[in-house]
């Protein structure tokens, strides 16, 4: 394919990337979206494959072979309660990627650049390992605390911030003594040492943060993915991964900033970690008695009620109950009663995770409110229905200073005349912490899996 022919197709595909995001930013355009970005991709490996650049298309087919079968398999039998493990290790296969290219191009013996040119090919070799490797072992350990498999409580170990301030300042020192060794064919020992340093920075920035702030990690990881991807298009000279990597990174970082702004965090003190420590003592008991109601009793108080208030959380996921949940709302809005859904923006365990949820279930996008939308209309709110959430419902949030989640908003449901959670037990949500919610004069529990137990209500509101 000429070059020509190359660059066009790499304008065409940034074209649809960027219909792809502007599509993926409203709920009714988003399929539209996925569309776009499939189609660009498509494009793009397209043109890669046959330009001039390639010289060995049995490499190139396996590799395509063996990732194309392992992302199809993973894709296929994943959960969706999996999903944002499933991103958070795609992030870190971006950021090995650009490790190993950024060692490829250092050990590539057939690139003749000299002066200005060749120190700034190396320090775009550093710079793209760096950041790489930072992106490779965080996603790793995000995929870890995402899937339980490490402990979601903050690390906070003595001195922390001088230890990564002492990482960054010998990241910056190895560069230095990396680019002065490179000039004359060396450099080896200083990038692999910066390399090591980049994994334990990677490791300890995500390890020190608490439960509910993953979120802003997980954006965070997803915006490092995307100038991981940049890093390693400015070493490939590859203009399309630039312009890819910079859309990602940047529209990582913006929802990054999004998440903080909903979580009340800045986002330096959420890298920095150690939030969900309960620095200034513990946080307070939850005590008192917990009032539970049975199915038929819930499905009365519905038929009573005129506005209703549906607060999907994290078990709804897990217990795949949207579709559920749409019959019943269906059901009651045919009943002339006012059926809204509150959003929270980290509801679940990615963000737009019960946006996504409630959409494949074809729940109407004009009765999905965010949170900001519907949290003063509370007070005259008949019946919440809080479905397998738990942190974003937590009052302590905004009452008990101590609380590990202080200070995040949350939908302050109690403020309506009643709240039924359903939820299986009284264990904690993600961030670990106790809800007074649970035990208040207003809150009824209604116990089981999600689904299983609105399968139930929904039966005994047809009787
Ligand atoms: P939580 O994790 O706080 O609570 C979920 C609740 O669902 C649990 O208490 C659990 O209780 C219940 N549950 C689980 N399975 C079922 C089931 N089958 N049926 C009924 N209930 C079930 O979820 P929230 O959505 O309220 O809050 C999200 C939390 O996750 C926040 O702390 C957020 O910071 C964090 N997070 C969010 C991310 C994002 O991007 N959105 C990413 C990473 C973390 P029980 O076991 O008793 O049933």
């Amino acid at each position: 394919m000429s070059q020509g022919l190359v660059t066009m197709s790499y304008i065409a595909a940034t074209i649809l990337f960027i219909l792809s995001l502007g599509g993926l930013s409203n709920q009714e355009t988003a399929r539209r979206g996925n569309y776009f970005g499939m189609a660009g991709m498509a494009i793009a490996i397209i043109a890669t494959v046959f330009s001039d650049s390639v010289n060995s298309y049995v490499i190139l087919i396996m590799a395509l072979l063996i990732g194309g079968f392992i992302g199809t398999k993973a894709a296929l039998k994943v959960e969706m309660t999996q999903m944002p493990e499933l991103v958070a290790i795609m992030h870190s296969l971006v950021g090995m990627a650009a490790v190993l290219v950024g060692y490829a191009n250092f050990m590539d013996a057939s690139l003749t650049l000299t002066g200005v040119e060749k120190t700034i090919h190396e320090v775009e070799i550093y710079i793209g390992i760096l950041i790489g490797a930072v992106t490779f072992s965080g996603s790793v350990i995000a995929f870890g605390k995402l899937s339980g498999r490490i402990d979601g409580k903050p690390l906070t170990l003595p001195g922390r911030h001088l230890f990564n301030l002492g990482l960054l300042i010998m990241a910056i020192w190895l560069g230095k003594v990396f680019l002065g060794q490179a000039e004359t064919g060396g450099g080896t020992f200083p990038l692999l040492v910066m390399t090591l340093i980049a994994f334990a920075f990677g490791v300890h920035m995500v390890m020190a943060i608490g439960g509910a702030d993953m979120p802003v990690v997980v954006s965070m990881l997803n915006s490092y993915s995307g100038w991981a991807a940049a890093a390693t298009g400015f070493m490939l000279s590859n203009d399309l991964l630039i312009v890819t990597g910079a859309l990602v990174g940047s529209s990582g970082a913006i929802l990054s900033y999004i998440m903080c702004r909903a979580m009340n965090r800045h986002f330096l003190s959420v890298i920095a970690g150690g939030f969900g420590t309960g620095a200034n003592g513990p946080a307070a008991e939850v005590t008192g008695d917990v009032i539970a109601i049975s199915a038929d009793e819930t499905a009365k108080l519905l038929l009573d009620s005129k506005n209703i208030m549906i607060i999907p959380g994290y078990g709804m996921a897990v217990a795949q109950a949207q579709h559920t949940v749409n019959e019943i709302t269906k059901l009651l809005r045919s009943q002339g009663k006012t059926v809204r859904f509150g959003i929270h923006p980290v509801a679940g365990r990615m963000p737009g995770h019960m946006n996504v949820l409630l959409a494949e279930a074809k729940v109407p996008y004009d009765i999905v409110f965010e949170m900001d939308e519907v949290n003063e209309d509370f007070p005259k709110v008949d019946v919440s229905i809080v479905i397998g959430a738990n942190d974003i419902v937590n009052p302590s949030a905004l009452d008990d200073p101590n609380s590990p989640i202080a200070g995040m908003p949350v939908l302050e449901c109690w403020k309506g005349e009643t709240t039924i959670v359903l939820k299986r037990s009284m264990a904690s949500g993600y961030a670990g912490v106790g809800n007074p919610l649970f035990v208040l004069e207003n809150t009824r529990m209604l116990f089981g899996d999600a689904d299983k137990t609105l399968q139930e209500v929904l039966k005994a509101l047809k009787m």
